[in-house]
Formats: structure tokens, sequence, C-alpha cells
């Protein structure tokens, strides 16, 4: 099967498969689109079962980077890498070097950085034979999740007005699911605007100290999409809205940091039939995207702008949602069918 029969494919603008023997490295980058500016996406290093199985990610993650930058008004394009193999067996340096030798040969096209297997330390060991990635600790965005948090909070505050039909957070009860980098912090904002919280981890000692720092309310992992609140904001893992936990879900909107909230299209269809808005995930938590844009930016070849203060591009999370929900309502349709609609129209956008 090619490359352009894959089901991801999607009019990709480049596809690279690059193998080093000496170091093991088996790579593919994926160039969904630089319509809108050079390529940004982060490098997976997964143990894929199968070739085909690594380029179907990267082809569906790439196509996936371009929507995120173009709803978030980020100057790129969308791309992904990934490397082929167990991480914690076949990661070392003449490998990452290896890597880094042939982003060089694509250039400018492409920036990359941390993703699932792949650290701040891979970008920083890369970054000794290749300018061509971001997210270093040496001057680099450092760390995203601040941001990330930040965005999500606007993100809230449009669902707040949109479902709740308020403009402030006093007394708001949002259940927070996962209390990391992304949920802690949002929780402190949250708590800052008299939001009412309650809150689960896996990890007791995460939530037990979200309930002494900011008065939540704590209850067990597997019970937190169930309670009785005004919002749900998942900021764990993925799939949290599925065929089993859908009927126990009891808020008016559903709006969190974690990836891929909706087991399927289907789930989206079912909280639209029960009134529960939901912000689409890629919308909601484009911060990390938006904060990482300036240091993108510095990376050779590429336009230096004036991207304007970090906290006004941040508060476009809002205006973006705003937007998606107002014309997703208009159409009688879901907010990830109309986010999906405004990425492709911004993308197709200057070739007309
Ligand atoms: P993290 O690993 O720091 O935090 C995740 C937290 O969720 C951990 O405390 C973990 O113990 C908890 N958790 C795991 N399973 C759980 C469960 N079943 N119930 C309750 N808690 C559970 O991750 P993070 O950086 O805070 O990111 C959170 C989510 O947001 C992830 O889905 C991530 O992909 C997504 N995201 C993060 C960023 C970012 O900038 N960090 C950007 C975009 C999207």
């Amino acid at each position: 099967m090619s490359a352009w029969e894959s089901p991801e494919f999607d009019q990709h603008e480049q596809l690279c498969c690059f193998t080093e023997p000496n170091s093991g490295l088996k790579a593919v980058v994926a160039i969904h689109s630089t319509a809108l500016g050079p390529a940004v996406g982060g490098t997976r290093f997964w143990p894929y079962r199968e070739d085909r199985q690594a380029l179907d990610d990267a082809l569906r993650l790439s196509r996936a980077m371009s929507y995120k930058c173009a709803l978030a008004g980020v100057p790129c394009g969308g791309g992904k890498a990934v490397i082929i193999g167990d991480p914690a067996t076949l990661k070392t340096r003449p490998l990452l070097h290896a890597y880094g030798k042939y982003l060089n040969r694509i250039g400018n096209t492409f920036c990359t950085g941390e993703d699932v297997g792949f650290s701040v330390a891979d970008c920083e060991i890369i970054r000794e034979v290749s300018p061509y990635v971001a997210g270093t600790d040496s001057g680099g965005a450092g760390d995203p999740s601040i941001h990330t948090a930040q965005g999500v909070f606007h993100g809230l505050h449009a669902v707040l007005k949109t479902r709740l039909e308020r403009d402030d957070f006093s007394g708001v009860h949002i259940a927070v699911q996962g209390l990391g980098n992304v949920g802690a912090r949002l929780c402190q904002l949250l708590h800052e605007v008299g939001a009412r919280l309650t809150v689960a981890d896996v990890r007791s000692d995460r939530s037990q100290r979200i309930a002494r720092d900011f008065g939540a309310r704590v209850v067990d992992a597997d019970a937190i999409h169930a309670v009785e609140a005004d919002i749900f904001a998942p900021c764990a893992l993925g799939g949290i809205v599925n065929e089993r936990t859908l009927p126990q879900i009891k808020v008016q909107a559903i709006a969190g940091a974690a990836n891929n909230q909706l087991a399927s299209i289907g789930m989206g269809l079912e909280l639209q039939r029960r009134n529960i808005l939901f912000a689409p995930d890629y919308v909601i938590n484009a911060g990390g995207v938006i904060g990482a844009a300036e240091e993108v930016a510095r990376v050779p070849g590429r336009t230096q702008q004036a991207l304007g203060p970090i906290d006004a591009r941040l508060r476009t999370i809002h205006e973006r949602l705003l937007d998606i929900f107002s014309r997703a309502k208009a159409e009688g349709t879901t907010p990830e069918a109309m986010a999906l609609r405004v990425a492709r129209e911004l993308i197709a956008a200057p070739a007309r």
C-alpha cells in the first residue's frame, strides 16, 4: 500500500523516510501543510508494531498540527515526526545526532520538539547538530503547560458565556480530572477567580495538595466524570467521554486540556443531543503551541515577525471558541465539526 492511499494522507505536502543502520534510526517526517508558515510538530519515539502504523500516525498527527496552528493563529504549518523503536533501548546520542542531521536536510520547512518518548533533554542533544528544534532548556520556550493552563482558562471563560450565560466564575462549580502540570495550574487560576472545585487524580498526594491549597473537594478518580457540576474539565488522559461514562455525565459543558477527550465522533453528536457543550480539545489546549511560536520564529530561515504580547495571544482562544460555538449553533452542527471546517478554511485561504 502506498502512502498516497493511506486514509490519513489528506494532501500531505511532503513525506520523508530516514534510515541510518549504524544507530538503528528509522524515522518518518510528515509535513501536512506549509500554507500558513513552515511546519512545526513534535517527534514521537514509539515501538510501533508495524511500519505502516508509524506512517499513519505521522500523517494523522501532522494534519492535526496544521489545524491546531491555524485555529490558534500561529504562523506555522503542521508537521510531525515519528522514530520507530523502543526509546528505552534504542535511544542513543549517535541515533539522535543521525536524526538531527536528517532534519538539516529538510531544513527550515520543519521544526520539531518534544512528544511521547522524546524529552527536552533529547531536544538538547539534537540542538548540538541541528538548529531545527525548539522547546530546549537553553533559551527555549520552557514548560509549555503554563501557557496551556492559561489558554484553557480563557477557553473556559468562552464556555461560561456561551452555555451558562455568565461572565464571571464566582461560585461556578468545576470538576477537574488530572492534577498534573496543566490541571494543578488550572485549579489555581480558577480558585483565584472564585470558582468552586471538585478534583480527582490517581495520585492522592496531588489531590490532597489541591484540597489544601485551594479548598477543593476530592473524589475518587473513577467518579470525577459523574460529579454534578457546571463544567467538567478533563486534564488527564484521552477517551474520557465514552459509551460507559457518557450516561453518567451531569454537567452543562466539557472543556479541558486532555487530548482526544471524545472516544469517537459519535460521542460529540451524543453530547450535542444532551445539550452538553463541548470545547474541541485541540482548540482549547493550544496555549503551548501559542507560547512556543516565538521560539520557533527564531529558527534559521523563518520570518521574524512581531507576534505581540503572549497574554493577548493566549486570549485569542476565548475569541476563537466563541466564534466556533456560535457558528456551530447557527448551523446545527457540533463544535468539533465546525472547528474542522474553520481550520480548513484558514489553511485554504492563502492559496486563493
Ligand atoms: P501530566 O502527566 O503532568 O498530568 C496528568 C495527570 O493526570 C497526572 O497527575 C496523573 O496522575 C493524572 N491521571 C492519569 N490518569 C488519571 C485518571 N484516570 N484519573 C485522574 N487522574 C489521572 O500531564 P499534563 O502535562 O498536565 O497534561 C494533561 C493533559 O493535557 C494530557 O492529556 C496532555 O496530552 C494534554 N495536553 C498537555 C499540554 C501541555 O502543555 N502539558 C498541551 C496540550 C495538551
